[in-house]
């Protein structure tokens, strides 16, 4: 009989420690994914990501296709879907890789897989480490980064990643699927995402390139070049990563080619990359991570929602140029600089004073990386309700941020057009250009290019306030 292999976030075939084990029994192999009811693991998070996992599926299709085999499509509940499959077929083992934040959802799968005399076989590959290695002496999860890390680098390196299967047998009878095609993922009109494919390609060759792009370029000035977003040094692995096109060990391993040799320059991207574990490890040890604060005194802060000011601020209209070229990279590229996620998210929770959970949920929709684990974590993060989060009373200057970070506005104008021909002495400050400066720029203040929506200073003394009157 075949054996079934269940793809969720996974969609890749090297470093697959499900699909290789299922390969190496020599049974014909049923590939396929489920369309969940619910977001986590076969549903996109978004609209965005939407059209991600249409193009990255359709990418692992033909992968499969290429070596033999095929990816059969699903809609419905998992267990449902899986013992009829399983019925139809006479298959009786299912192999899948651990999605650690859904355990507990995939015992109940696997308890009511196992009266229908179907076995679950379940591989480790999602993260660098099995969460529940890292804990502190006392057996705890970790709410610390800095002590996560040294103790998930005392754990050594993470497995060597797996080649890819060279050949896979597919079944030759499979029961009638549904068609990608008719899922309705890619967004029709307006077709929002038509830029998207100029800037990426999902699947796994996709990142596999960039990985490989990453390690013979932005690598060697990783550590001091990636927090100025306008030198693209980052990786921008992450949607691979979101869809587990690639494994973070994958990442791991391959950052040791870089051949000038820098470890430091090494070490701090493998650190990163640690920062998705550490943030999964919350994301286990608190399941409401998107929804509710981590630290309960944020419970009684007096947020305020203005949807004016939360349109300006997702359009990319605040009149704070780094703002404004964030929140528009986001829109146009589905995806924005680490630098400039904090720059934006500060700005929503303190400046505007909208709760965190509004930008947390924009966010989820417009990126294409959008993370259960990443998002939520860096949300309560930056405002300063997370575990190990920046303090709220920390308040970033978007105009200061901005000129420390993008010093000659090369990142400004890049996304905001607008302000393309303005000297880089008021590239963040439109607001102070004398008139004839503007007029030079061809820039009409209040009508080309807006005036602040709020202003920093004042801002930032009500912020602090409503902080200490929660406290
Ligand atoms: P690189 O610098 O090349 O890093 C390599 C990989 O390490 C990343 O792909 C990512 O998987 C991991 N990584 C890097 N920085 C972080 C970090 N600060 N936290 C956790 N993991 C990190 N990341 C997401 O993947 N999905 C999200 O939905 C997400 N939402 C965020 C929201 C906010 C408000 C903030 C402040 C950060 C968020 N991040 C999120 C983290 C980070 O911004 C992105 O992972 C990073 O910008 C991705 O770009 P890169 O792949 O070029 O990163």
């Amino acid at each position: 009989p075949p054996v079934i292999v269940w793809f969720r976030r996974d969609l890749r075939l090297a470093d697959n420690a499900a699909l290789s084990a299922a390969v190496e029994t020599g049974a014909p192999v049923i590939a396929l994914f489920i369309r969940e009811g619910s977001a986590g693991g076969g549903m996109p998070f978004g609209p965005a990501q939407a059209w991600w996992l249409h193009h990255s599926l359709l990418a692992l299709r033909q992968a499969l296709h290429d070596r033999g085999g095929d990816l059969l499509f699903f809609t419905g509940e998992a267990a449902t879907v899986l013992v009829q499959v399983a019925q139809q077929t006479g298959a009786s083992q299912i192999y899948l890789n651990r999605s650690y934040e859904r355990d507990d959802q995939d015992r109940d799968i696997a308890r009511r897989l196992k009266s229908a005399g179907v076995a679950v076989n379940a591989f480790h590959g999602q993260l660098l480490h099995d969460p529940s290695h890292i804990r502190t002496g006392a057996g705890k999860p970790f709410r610390v980064f800095t002590p996560f890390w040294k103790a998930l680098q005392s754990l050594g390196e993470p497995p060597e990643p797996l080649a890819a299967p060279d050949a896979i047998r597919g079944a030759s009878s499979t029961p009638p699927w549904e068609q990608l095609e008719d899922w309705g993922l890619l967004p029709t009109n307006p077709d929002w995402a038509a830029g998207f494919g100029d800037i990426w390609t999902p699947g796994e060759a996709g990142a596999r390139f960039r990985l490989e792009d990453f390690v013979g370029n932005g690598l060697r000035d990783y550590k001091s070049g990636r927090d100025f977003p306008a030198r693209d040094l980052t990786s921008r692995l992450s949607p691979h990563l979101a869809h587990g096109e690639l494994t973070p060990a994958q990442a791991w391993h391959a950052a040791s080619a870089l051949d000038a040799g820098d470890p430091a320059q090494i070490t701090h991207f493998r650190r990163e990359l640690a920062w998705r574990d550490f943030n999964y490890s919350l994301l286990i040890e608190f399941p409401r991570l998107a929804t509710d604060n981590w630290n309960a005194d944020f419970n009684g802060f007096a947020w305020s929602f203005d949807g004016a000011l939360y349109r300006a601020w997702s359009k990319g209209l605040t009149g704070y140029p780094i703002v404004d070229a964030g929140m528009r990279q986001l829109w146009r590229e589905g995806y924005m600089h680490n630098r400039v996620r904090m720059i934006t998210a500060s700005f929503l929770i303190k400046d505007l004073m909208i709760d965190w959970r509004k930008g947390e949920e924009w966010f989820r929709e417009t990126l294409l990386d959008a993370d259960p684990a990443n998002n939520a974590a860096g949300w309560q993060w930056v405002a300063g309700s997370g575990a190990d989060a920046s303090p709220f009373f920390r308040i970033f200057n978007p105009t200061l941020q901005g000129e420390k970070f993008d010093p000659d506005g090369d990142y400004v104008r890049r996304y905001v057009p607008e302000l393309s021909h303005l000297n880089k002495k008021y590239i963040h400050r439109p607001f102070e250009a004398p008139d004839h400066i503007l007029q030079k720029a061809g820039i009409r203040l209040g009508e080309s290019y807006p005036r602040p929506i709020v202003d920093h200073g004042s801002a930032r003394a009500r912020a602090l306030a409503a902080y200490k009157a929660t406290r």
